[in-house]
């Protein structure tokens, strides 16, 4: 214990954070990466409790105490081989895991001296493993000839690929974009999570065999029955992507886009690709006065990414109060810093323009009772309407799946009231016999780590699956 319970002398100690001016200007990442002695003294602030309430909310439930104290004592490459035995991208999860509704917010520590700095920690831990070359890629103990199809190169997929191939498995991963990574990608901002950071991962998943087929949509270019047919099973982990709409008048006005549209065009751009719509003006923030609708990580990014496009103004509605919001409290921090104006408790109530958006007419809501989730319902309070200037609204309202039976061509794919798809979660399949399902497509729109955990939860899946069919063949043959 000599390093470690030191949460009474040393205080919590977050990487070196960018002067918010410096970060307005680029869109590198907000945090440095910890020095050595500064993790190490973080590390050993962790009092290594019996009952590690961070593990248990952590949805990877990560061996986090023992980790913390091998990095306080400077085993480095036994901490990054215990994080990556139960993660399969630390580096990831460090960077952009809500730790203050997670790990950090559970700390036993958090109240009186504050929480750990759990995901720094496992972010260091994990680059200075990629600096000393000590993550290789993925060398299966012995090859199998049965192959798997996953649908959706996102941390789900991924997260399968990764283990179904370590298990052995000819993997085959099928993206309709034209890189790996879904909204780790073309979703998440580069300041939260540098695409180097994905590419790199992607890169050792190839080197380790697993073949991707990017531009390939399945729906367009296969069935699902087709890919059926080509592999012994197959995992949907398709995402959301679906965008939630607003009927307002003048929802039909030029320059009101969905976040997502903008948030890709952003991404695009950053990666050096040909975005004309972005070049044109009709995507790009530059010298204009933003409204962001939404209160939730998406709306956050949105505001961010406006005010480093060098937007005049960027304001945010949210139709309840910051208390109450979705997103998470770290990232609103973050966007207050950055110059953000958030207007809690209102809702748009129209766009004003001619052709194009200029002003956003919205209402003042006060919260009234709870609904029955427990979340006090927002109402509008009359005659409190007021006008913010617009040259483009975005509208971050949520999203939800798209309709998964009709675009594979397979009308029997199950699916919930909410169109998630319907699986056992005894064996992650969904009705159809050897397909299996994983990430924000069975749980509705979530977090990268729920992605992970579901990835390699359904990898160990069907492999129970795979190893029952062949002793099955064995037993007739
Ligand atoms: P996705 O990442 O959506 O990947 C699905 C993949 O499937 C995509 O690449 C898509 O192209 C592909 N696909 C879909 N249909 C087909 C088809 N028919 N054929 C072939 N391919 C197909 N979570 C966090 O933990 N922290 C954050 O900070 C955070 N920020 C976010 C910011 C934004 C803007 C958004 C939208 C989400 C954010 N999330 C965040 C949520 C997180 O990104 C998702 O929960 C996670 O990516 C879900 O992983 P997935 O693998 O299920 O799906
Ligand atoms: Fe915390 Fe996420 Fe890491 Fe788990 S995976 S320890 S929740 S940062
Ligand atoms: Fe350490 Fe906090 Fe986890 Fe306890 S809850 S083991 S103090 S990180």
């Amino acid at each position: 214990m000599g390093k470690m319970q030191k949460f009474v002398s040393v205080a919590r100690g977050t990487p070196t954070k960018r002067e918010a001016v410096l970060r307005r200007e680029d869109f590198g990442e907000i945090y440095e990466k910890f020095q050595t002695d500064a993790a190490a003294e973080q590390a050993g602030r962790c009092s290594q409790c019996g009952i590690p309430f961070c593990q248990v909310h952590c949805p990877l439930h990560n061996n986090i105490p023992d980790w913390l104290m091998m990095t306080a004592e400077g085993r480095l490459e036994e901490a990054y081989e215990l994080a990556s035995e139960t993660n399969t991208f630390p580096e990831v999860c460090g960077r952009i895991c809500p730790q203050d509704r997670l790990c950090e917010g559970n700390c036993v520590i958090e109240k009186g001296f504050g929480g750990v700095t759990i995901g720094a920690v496992e972010k260091y831990v994990t680059e200075t493993a990629f600096d000393n070359g000590w993550v290789k890629p993925v060398k299966p103990f012995r090859e199998r000839t049965e192959s798997v199809g996953i649908i959706g190169a996102g941390p789900g997929g991924m997260a399968a690929a990764d283990r179904l191939r370590r298990l052995g498995y000819q993997v085959h991963v099928y993206d309709r974009y034209d890189r790996v990574g879904g909204l780790l990608v073309y979703g998440i901002p580069n300041f939260k999570l540098e695409k180097s950071v994905v590419a790199r991962r992607a890169d050792l998943l190839t080197e380790g065999g697993v073949i991707f087929h990017t531009n390939f949509e399945v729906g367009r270019d296969a069935s699902l029955d087709e890919l059926r047919d080509r592999h012994d099973a197959i995992l949907i982990a398709t995402g959301f992507y679906d965008y939630r709409d607003l009927s307002a008048p003048g929802s039909g006005l030029a320059n009101i886009v969905q976040a997502m549209t903008y948030l890709t065009a952003s991404n695009r751009k950053g990666l050096g690709d040909n975005v004309p719509e972005f070049d044109s003006g009709e995507l790009n923030a530059a010298g204009k006065n933003v409204v962001v609708i939404g209160g939730g990580d998406t709306a956050m990014d949105c505001v961010r990414t406006a005010v480093r496009q060098g937007a005049q103004s960027v304001s945010c509605l949210y139709r309840r109060d910051r208390e109450n919001m979705p997103g998470s409290e770290r990232e609103v921090s973050h966007a207050e810093e950055e110059g953000v104006r958030f207007v809690w408790q209102s809702a748009p109530e129209a766009f004003l323009g001619n052709g194009a958006v200029e002003k956003v007419r919205a209402l003042r809501m006060r919260l009234g009772t709870p609904d029955a989730s427990g979340r006090q319902t927002p109402q509008p309070i009359k005659d409190s309407s007021f006008k913010l200037p617009a040259d483009i609204a975005i509208k971050a309202l949520g999203f939800d799946p798209e309709d998964l039976p009709t675009m594979f061509g397979n009308k029997k794919l199950a699916v919930t009231r909410h169109r998630t798809l319907k699986i056992s979660y005894k064996t992650m399949m969904t009705n159809l016999d050897g397909v299996f399902a994983a990430g924000d497509i069975i749980r509705g729109a979530s977090l990268v780590v729920w992605a992970i955990r579901d990835g390699r939860d359904a990898a160990d899946a069907i492999d129970a699956y795979l190893n029952a069919k062949a002793s099955e063949e064995r037993r007739v043959a």
